[in-house]
């Protein structure tokens, strides 16, 4: 949006542009008529072959997944479940959640039923797990007759380790009825962030997964979400009766990724420059608010010669499954789209995460920039933010038909967000703070203010020279919007400034020390710190509670200054704390491409995404360690026995010619 959007009365958009609260694409639907059953039988992911062998919790992982250990709390939690405990876990996307049920599942007698939202993604999903030789299956509305039924024999039979289904498909009696009759090891609610009214994943029948505590008392449970606010976690508690369950709180940071929050200036000048200078060929994604800027976006970028796709939910649902399996499944493609896109997406290596507009909340913010790297590997979270975002998602509250109580839940969540982009201070304290953690003291050295150290000046006078401008145009019982309120102070003399005869005020001319840039950025922080207010109906800016305290003299402003230079990450510059991911010595790049074109030949032939062969992060330790032996490349860490067996032989050849 240019900033003149913000002058001329700007009038609310209908809400269609508006991704929010609409019914997302994945979304199962209950009565959907069953597909018919004279199709032809089809050979998909389902792998009923071998069970693998049950053993320990620490067995399985290194014989499935080819881990040496678990990370963090994984061994507690999993431990907690296999001895038959309900837990809750909140780990940021990319901690390894999926472990701390997958693990048990198998450790445990019978299937473990995972509760996703994401239909979309569960053949997927499936798909990896038989890569790495487990039997797992779903049930949902995707599938044909025939294929379902096959999955539900399986299941009661006790040939399948895991089941993924939409918790619209669990909750009907059917399905109910089925798992009375199957040997269910233990439930995982996935998302479970989903129960909450309040944020934008919000799934009904979410709230009715309650039925499962009370049919199969004696079934562990897990509910796990990456949202950590305090608020959300007593959510999911109650609305899931959690009561007793043990509650495993990780640590938030995400040290890899680094974060940076710019000026909202030629924002896609910017954004090219980012994936051209830092982020060239690699797959990312750019967060947009509207649907037509995600369209126009994603072909502006086409045309710049970035692969972008665009992605939201006013697309035809054929178009859109493309575009996402396309973006899993193919490197180095640039995903634009609306917050429609992106949850339970498990791409390892997305490299940046993109904002074009401002996100309403710091918890959909940490959300969708944690996508960025989940492979432990550097990555960027990048932001552009203006004045514009402030007066638009003000508005939007205002404007929105939520009732009193949301709109002061949605003002609460949007001041969040505006203080983490006005702060002067390390960028990931202050997300982790707001968690309820607590950061590095001394800042992280991976976020742009820690890079390069913006400075905070006394903009009080410069403050009370608009407020009073603000205060005569009032006495007039005239308002207006920023743009001529910023022509008055800096004294332009416009057509409209003469014929208004502002130029007569006392207060023109006296900003006049300040560009308009900066004047931007002091009104933008001055909106974000409630000192002015811009109306949602006509755009006009207006004088607040606090805006007395300033003009009087009783309270001091301090502001933010942009730094001249972009900061980016030093090359050489390591997080304080370690990325997860160790390759161990460095690899070696002829190899590592090598093995990335076997890679996606491989998962070409397939037809599975890349990652499911092997992650970026297993391939660089190939090819720092150079394995030439079965025995070798069995120590390296994401080589389990399935994968071993299957491509172990072709790589150890690659690695032999390399
Ligand atoms: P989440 O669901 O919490 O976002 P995932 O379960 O997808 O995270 O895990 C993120 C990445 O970390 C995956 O690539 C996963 O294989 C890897 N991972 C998880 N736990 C471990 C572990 N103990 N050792 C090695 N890699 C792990
Ligand atoms: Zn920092």
């Amino acid at each position: 949006m240019t900033s003149a959007a913000v002058d001329e009365g700007w009038v609310s958009e209908p809400p269609d542009w508006y991704d929010e609260g609409e019914p997302p694409d994945w979304y199962e639907t209950e009565g959907a008529p069953p597909p018919p059953d004279d199709e032809p039988p089809d050979d998909g992911p389902l792998d009923v072959t071998a069970a693998p062998s049950r053993g320990s919790a620490l067995q399985v992982l290194g014989d499935v997944w080819g881990y040496p250990g678990f990370r963090g709390d994984q061994a507690t939690i999993i431990d907690t479940v296999v001895a038959g405990g309900d837990v809750v876990v909140l780990m940021p996307t990319g901690g390894g959640k999926s472990l701390c049920y997958q693990v048990p599942a198998l450790v445990r007698e019978g299937t473990g039923v995972v509760v996703s939202p994401l239909i979309a993604l569960m053949a997927d999903q499936v798909a990896a797990l038989s890569a790495l030789g487990v039997r797992a299956g779903f049930l949902n509305s995707t599938q044909g007759g025939l294929e379902r039924s096959r999955t539900e024999r399986a299941l009661l039979a006790g040939e399948l380790d895991l089941l993924y289904l939409a918790p619209e498909r669990l909750t009907v009696p059917a399905t109910l009825d089925l798992l009375d009759r199957a040997r269910v090891a233990l439930f995982a609610i996935d998302e479970a962030h989903c129960v909450s009214q309040w944020g934008h994943d919000f799934r009904p029948d979410y709230l009715r997964l309650s039925v499962l505590h009370e049919r199969w008392p004696q079934v562990p449970r897990l509910a796990l979400t990456a949202t950590a606010t305090a608020a959300t976690r007593a959510e999911i508690v109650e609305k899931l009766n959690l009561d007793d369950a043990a509650m495993f709180v990780a640590d938030f940071d995400r040290p890899n990724i680094c974060y940076r929050i710019v000026p909202k200036d030629n924002p896609r000048g910017a954004l090219l420059n980012l994936i051209c200078t830092e982020h060239d060929g690699q797959a990312g994604i750019v967060y947009c608010l509207t649907r037509a800027s995600v369209d126009e976006t994603a072909a502006w970028l086409t045309t710049q010669g970035v692969a972008a796709l665009p992605y939201h939910a006013g697309m035809d649902a054929r178009t859109r499954a493309a575009n996402q399996a396309r973006f899993l499944r193919e490197d180095g493609l640039v995903m634009v789209a609306t917050i429609a896109f992106g949850m339970g997406i498990d791409k390892p290596d997305v490299r940046f995460v993109a904002h074009l507009d401002l996100p309403k909340s710091v918890e959909g913010y940490y959300q969708e920039t944690g996508r960025a790297g989940r492979d432990g590997l550097p990555s960027t979270a990048w932001l552009a933010y203006g004045l514009a975002d402030v007066v638009q998602q003000r508005r939007l509250i205002d404007a929105g038909d939520g009732d009193e109580v949301y709109k002061r839940q949605a003002s609460r969540h949007l001041d969040a967000m505006l203080a983490l982009c006005e702060t002067v201070d390390c960028r990931r304290t202050q997300l982790l703070r707001y968690f309820g953690q607590d950061g590095p003291a001394d800042g992280c050295g991976n976020c742009d203010t820690c890079l390069v150290p913006p400075q905070d000046w006394d903009g009080t006078l410069a403050a009370q020279k608009l407020l009073s401008t603000i205060v005569r145009l009032d006495r007039r019982g005239q308002r207006y919007g920023v743009g001529h309120l910023l022509d008055i102070v800096r004294g332009k003399q416009t057509p409209r400034v003469a014929q208004l005869g502002h130029d007569q005020l006392s207060t023109f001319g006296v900003g006049a020390d300040l560009s308009e840039r900066e004047w931007r950025a002091v009104v933008r922080q001055m909106l974000a710190a409630r000192l002015v207010h811009v109306e949602s109906s006509y755009s006009t800016v207006r004088l607040t509670e606090a805006s007395g305290e300033v003009l009087r003299g009783e309270r001091q402003v301090r502001l933010r200054r942009e730094p001249a230079a972009q900061p980016r990450p030093k090359r050489a510059a390591q997080p304080k704390t370690q990325p997860v991911a160790d390759g161990g010595g460095e690899p070696d790049p002829g190899l590592f491409e090598k093995l990335r074109t076997w890679r996606a030949d491989t998962a070409r032939e397939q037809g599975v995404p890349a990652y499911v062969v092997f992650h970026d992060s297993t391939l660089r330790e190939i090819a720092a360690v150079r394995p030439t032996s079965l025995e070798a490349l069995s120590q390296v860490s994401g080589v389990g026995a399935a994968k071993l067996e299957r491509y172990g032989p072709g790589v150890v050849t690659l690695v032999e010619q390399g």
